[in-house]
């Protein structure tokens, strides 16, 4: 059942006792980088008696990265770095992150704990249908699949029928895929008629890099007849690999041997309360080529209380909410994107698929929510249709406050993309240029 036991079912005191030890490695390594050196001089203690005495160091915030562009956070001889990867993009400019072999190999390693975890073995033949590249959940699946020695076809995204022709031809398994992209395969298989549990062998897939609902998970697990396990991390921190899900499906464990946590509150930037969401901040704990300490990922999430059934000592984090920086303001009202998925993925009638534009008309905010309608319900009558429609503006309305304008429209007329789902769009000016 664990892929490191030792580890993986440590003692709090024996887990905090190597988080210290760590840190201190880490802070030490981190005055190597010219970045820290300077953030560092004034600082910093000299030791570290507990993790919690990481409270007195300053954060690092994305804009750092890019500010130090290209080595400002390298802590090693350039020589000794093997690999670069860089994060999407998908907001504003990419950052880079470098990589010794053994940082790499330990990458590696938390990836196989990760789906060893959920039930992966070397019996098992993984399709892995993430991006390949700059973008780690390519590679980073890749590496850990084969090192459980699981068959791993790195087919990459997209092409729907030849995903199909594989599944089918080498009986696979296991998937590793976007949710945006999983609910539009299994609408896929199912139009083609495919029974899935009949003709297919699949038993688990990994979702992750992009924020989904527990409805997007359960329609995933239902349509295509697998266990579905959120998958969490963030090139800055390597990649995937940071906090996974275990077979109770309840919160996403932290692996704290090689990332320390924090959860703090984003406007005061004091720890949040017990339980409370806030920021997700973490401090990498064994790596070579680009340690960061107190990193502010802007993902909103919380502690899960209590330990888990399944043993692990490593500490649970709920589900992402979001990123503190894509939480719109309409008209003064707070509303993230998920609020709006957790509300249309809750009406029948309705497809996964939809698209949140804000605009300005006057001088007041408008929210335009274009949703896709299942096939079955678009053949209804003009009634049925309109019916929806006052279904759902009144469904997010009591939801977000605000009434959206609604536009039903056919299955598969929203763009689609075969990188993370882009849902919203904000077409207002932006304040200051
Ligand atoms: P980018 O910031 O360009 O998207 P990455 O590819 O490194 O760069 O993506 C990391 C981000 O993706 C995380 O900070 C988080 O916002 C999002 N993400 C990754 N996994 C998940 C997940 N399981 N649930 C929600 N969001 C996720
Ligand atoms: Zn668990």
């Amino acid at each position: 059942m664990y892929w490191e036991p030792a580890v993986e079912l440590a003692e709090a005191d024996t887990l905090r006792a190597l988080q210290t030890e760590r840190l201190n490695t880490t802070l030490a390594a981190a005055r190597r980088a010219p970045h820290y050196a300077q953030a560092l001089r004034n600082a910093a203690p000299a030791r570290l008696e507990r993790p919690e005495d990481l409270g007195s160091i300053p954060f690092t915030t994305k804009d750092d990265l890019r500010s130090s562009f290209p080595y400002g956070f390298l802590a090693v001889d350039r020589r000794d770095t093997v690999r670069l990867h860089s994060s999407s993009g998908t907001t504003g400019n990419p950052t880079v992150v470098f990589h010794t072999a053994a940082d790499l190999d330990r990458w590696t390693d938390l990836l196989a704990r990760c789906m060893y975890m959920t039930g992966v073995r070397r019996e098992d033949v993984f399709q892995n249908l993430m991006s390949y590249g700059l973008f780690t959940g390519g590679l980073g699946f890749h590496y850990g699949a084969e090192r459980i020695g699981a068959l791993t076809i790195p087919i990459g995204p997209g092409n729907s029928q030849r995903q199909l022709w594989f599944m089918r031809q080498f009986e696979t398994s296991v998937l590793h895929i976007l949710p945006n992209y999983a609910l539009r395969l299994a609408g896929l298989i199912a139009e083609s008629g495919i029974d899935c549990r009949r003709e297919l062998r699949l038993r688990i897939a990994f979702l992750g890099a992009e924020p989904h609902t527990e409805q997007m998970r359960r329609l995933v697990e239902e349509t295509l007849g697998l266990r579905a396990y959120n998958s969490y991390g963030l090139s800055e921190m390597c990649g995937p690999g940071v906090a996974f899900e275990c077979t109770e499906q309840r919160g996403m464990h932290v692996w704290e041997d090689a990332f320390y946590p924090e959860i703090i509150d984003p406007e005061t930037l004091e720890p949040a309360a017990e339980g409370e969401v806030g920021e997700l901040v973490l401090t990498t704990l064994s790596r070579e080529a680009m340690p960061l300490l107190r990193y502010r990922t802007r993902d909103l999430t919380r502690f899960l209380p209590g330990p888990c059934p399944c043993g692990r000592t490593h500490r649970r984090i709920d589900r992402i909410t979001g990123r503190s920086d894509d939480m719109l303001i309409i008209n003064g009202v707070n509303i993230f994107p998920m609020q709006i998925e957790q509300v249309l993925l809750r009406i029948p009638g309705l497809g996964a698929n939809y698209l949140v534009v804000v605009r300005t008309e006057g001088h007041m905010d408008r929210l335009d929510i274009s949703v896709e309608v299942a096939p079955s319900a678009f053949g209804g009558t003009l009634e049925e249709l309109e019916a929806l429609q006052r279904r759902v503006a009144e469904a997010l309305r009591s939801e977000i406050v605000v009434t959206p304008t609604v536009h039903l429209v056919e299955a598969g007329s929203l763009p689609t993309t075969e990188g993370k789902a882009q849902r919203v769009r904000d077409e207002r000016p932006r304040q200051g240029g």
